[in-house]
Order: C-alpha cells, then structure tokens, then sequence
C-alpha cells in the first residue's frame, strides 16, 4: 500500500522504523494546529494575490532595468504591492538592501538627526544592531553621529515593563524600535496585538514618537503584521519570510510614506531617493517569492512545532513548547551536551537538497566568545527561511533552527536530527 512505500522510502533515507512511528502519531496529534495554520496561509496568499491584482501586475514587471534604474516599473510596481500587502502608505523593496540589518539600518539612519534618542522598550536588540547603534563601539555607528540609545528592559516574565517605558521617554526620543522575533535571545516573541497594545501605550506618551518593528522571521505567521497595529515602520529581509525562499537578495522598508522616503533618501542619496536603483532583472523572483511566501512559511511553522512535539518527547527543553502560540518561525532545542548539538546540526545538514554531503564542524566565528556550528544547505547563501540550524557551544546547548521550503522538508530535517542524535545513542 501507498503508506508502506512512504515508510519504505524513509527507512531507504536513513529513518528508523521507531521514529516514523512515532512521528506518525505526533502527526495525528497536530492535526487541528495545522489546519489552523493552513488557514492563515490561505489568508495572506489571498491578500497578497490581491495587491498583486489590484496592482495590475504584469509581465512587463519582469523587465530588467541597468544603470540609474530610471523608470522602473516593475520596482515601482512591486513597492506598490508590498504597500498594499502591508496596508501601508508606501514601501522600499530593494536588491540593494542587501540585508536585514542593512535595511533596519537604512531606515534608522535615515529617520534619524544628530541630537535624536532611539528607544528599545524591548530590551536588547539583535546581535548586529549593537554595531549600527554603538551599544558596541563600531565605526560609522549611530552614536558617532551623536544620536543616542536607550532601551528598558522586558520584567522578567517577558512582559512590557511600562512604568519604566514611560519614565524613559523624554523630549529627545525620536524612534522607538520593537523587535517581534525573539531572534537568538532568551525571551518571548511578542504578537502583533501585544505590539499594537505596547505602540498605543507609547503614542499617548508621545504621539509623533516613531514606532518601528524589526518584523524579521514574523512575516506571514499571523493575519496582520505591525503596521495593521499602529507601526510607522516595517523592516525585513528578503532571503526571510517575505522573500519566500525565491527571493536571491533584498530587503524592504514599509510605513508611513514620509519615513519610507527619508530612509530612501539614506538608502541612495538624498533628492535621488526612490527614483533610482536599478533591479538588474531579478523582479520576478521578488514578486514570485512574495506570492509562494504564505506557503513556505506555513510549512515552516509546522515544521517548529512538530520539531517541539517531538523533541519534547524525549525530553529536551524547547521554546516555544509544543503546545504555546507561534509568533515566529524560530524554535529553540536545548540538547544539554556538545555532542548533541553537533549530532542534530549534522541531520540536519544531511536533509538538505544542496551540500547534503558536508559534515558542519564548530568553529571560532568573529563576534562570538566561543565555537558556533551551523548548518545550512540552502539555495540561496545564508537564506534563513530554507531548512537551517545553528548553535554556539557552550551551557545550555541550545540550538536555533527555522526555515523549510516545504514541510515535508522541514519534516525529513527534523527526523534526520533525530535519528542522527539516535545513531549517537543521545537520545534518553
Ligand atoms: C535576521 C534578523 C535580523 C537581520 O539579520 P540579517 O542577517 O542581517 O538579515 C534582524 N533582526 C532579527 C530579529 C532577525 O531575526
């Protein structure tokens, strides 16, 4: 019978009868959540179909522009999708924003003066930022342009601590910046209603406060997005959620249409803007991989819970649980020993389609205090929203992974975890 080859075939892939018998019924289990998250991916496939309606999308949106990149309308067209998808005033979709980082920092430094304070009402930003902001001295940061930083950490339970917030806004504070993945860091991801309630609690402290959302990893989770809840800005990565895993390069930057063209203005140059930047043929890919988006992240979603369910069966600390709310596609596992981490990143590398032959090793990376060992084998270079792991190591050993073009994929990479934690003789 069908399933009985389907077995078959996994077991020829290296997957213990046990283990498929049990994900089978961790399967069963999930069932209604996956159903839950189908619907929200048919959701925003059909708002993203829309915009990409109403918007007259066309095969002349293809088209490559060189040079200045006057007159490109494929790229004013796309910018006009996102706006919608987003329902924001205007967006800046670019393959010249080469990063998320680079795209938050575009639109940091273009909304910010000399004499300006940011705000983190959330504590301590992604690892990056630190540099662009000068928590960590770094040239050409935010600091040496005098624009000063303050944040205010989350109450131990994760929560906003609000008194603090507001004793920390001041005359100076221009830009409050919100990040709603958790990243790498040990605190809850925030829902956008929790965002919107924190946003509102801001704006009645200070109404022309300017409320940006590092939306990295949580485009596409839920219905709405920040900038449905009050977020002036919208910052994220193409070669994340958004890009769908077609997208080779980009970033984007949606909001209020004043801010998206003051951080046009840094990404270019000022009175050039939004008029310039030539897309070199890979519209399409923006455009395809933005509307196979809700798919690929739905598929990653099921992929972080079944991993949860199953890791949580043996006995691994996971966050978030199997049961909790997603707000992003990350899943943390912590393994408790190095060897089980390095065991785990190994499956995983083992299930990629591309460099399934590489053995991931740790390894001293620049801005780390200790060994990091990734794996990725991915269709695009350092793309996050394909099926991919990384840990530092050191206590608790706990390894990071997100992604999966398709859940069947994001199912064999976690069975190839496991069964390669097994083989280790690592599972309890
Ligand atoms: C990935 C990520 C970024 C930006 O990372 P890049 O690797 O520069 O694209 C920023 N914030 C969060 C929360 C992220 O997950």
């Amino acid at each position: 019978m069908f399933t009985e080859d389907l077995d078959r075939f996994y077991s020829d892939m290296g997957i213990d009868s046990k283990l498929i018998n049990l994900s089978k019924k961790i399967e069963a289990d999930l069932k209604e959540r996956f159903n839950h998250i189908d619907q929200i991916a048919e959701f925003n496939q059909l708002k993203i179909l829309k915009a990409m309606q109403d918007n007259r999308v066309s095969d002349v949106h293809f088209a490559a522009t060189t040079g200045y990149g006057y007159n490109d309308i494929g790229r004013d067209t796309l910018e006009r999708v996102y706006a919608d998808v987003f329902h924001a005033e205007d967006a800046l979709v670019r393959p010249q924003l080469i990063s998320g980082t680079h795209a938050l920092t575009v639109a940091l430094a273009g909304n910010l003066r000399p004499g300006d304070e940011l705000f983190s009402p959330v504590g301590k930003p992604y690892d990056t930022l630190e540099g662009v902001i000068g928590i960590k001295k770094t040239k050409g940061s935010l600091s040496e342009y005098d624009i000063t930083y303050k944040q205010v950490d989350l109450k131990p339970d994760g929560s906003f601590d609000y008194d603090k917030i507001k004793e920390a806004i001041g005359p100076k504070t221009k830009l409050a910046t919100i990040q709603r993945s958790k990243g790498y860091a040990d605190r809850p991801t925030f829902s956008v209603g929790q965002i919107g309630n924190l946003i509102s609690f801001m704006k009645d402290i200070k109404p022309d406060l300017i409320c940006m959302v590092d939306n990295c990893y949580g485009e596409f989770v839920e219905t709405i997005e920040p900038s449905d809840v009050g977020a002036d800005l919208c910052v994220g990565s193409l070669i994340k959620n958004p890009g769908g895993g077609i997208a080779p390069i980009g970033g984007y930057i949606a909001g209020k249409a004043e801010y998206v063209e003051n951080a046009a203005y840094r990404l270019t140059a000022p009175g050039l803007g939004k008029e310039v930047g030539a897309t070199l043929g890979i519209n399409s890919s923006l455009y395809q991989g933005l509307f196979m988006s809700p798919q690929v992240v739905s598929g990653a979603l099921k992929g972080a819970i079944y991993a949860a369910r199953l890791y949580e069966h043996f006995g691994f600390g996971v966050r978030p649980d199997g049961s909790e709310d997603r707000h992003d596609i990350i899943q943390a596992v912590t393994l408790k020993s190095p060897e089980a981490v390095i065991a785990f990143c190994e499956g995983i590398q083992a299930a990629a389609p591309v460099d399934s032959f590489v053995t991931p090793v740790p390894w001293p990376m620049p801005g780390y205090n200790c060994d990091v060992i990734m794996a990725a084998g991915a269709f695009v270079q350092g793309s996050s929203i394909e099926l991919s792991a990384d840990a530092p190591i050191k206590p608790p050993y706990t390894v990071f992974f997100q992604g999966g073009l398709t859940w069947y994929h994001a199912k064999y990479g976690i069975l190839k975890s496991l069964q390669s934690l097994y083989n280790k003789e690592l599972l309890i």
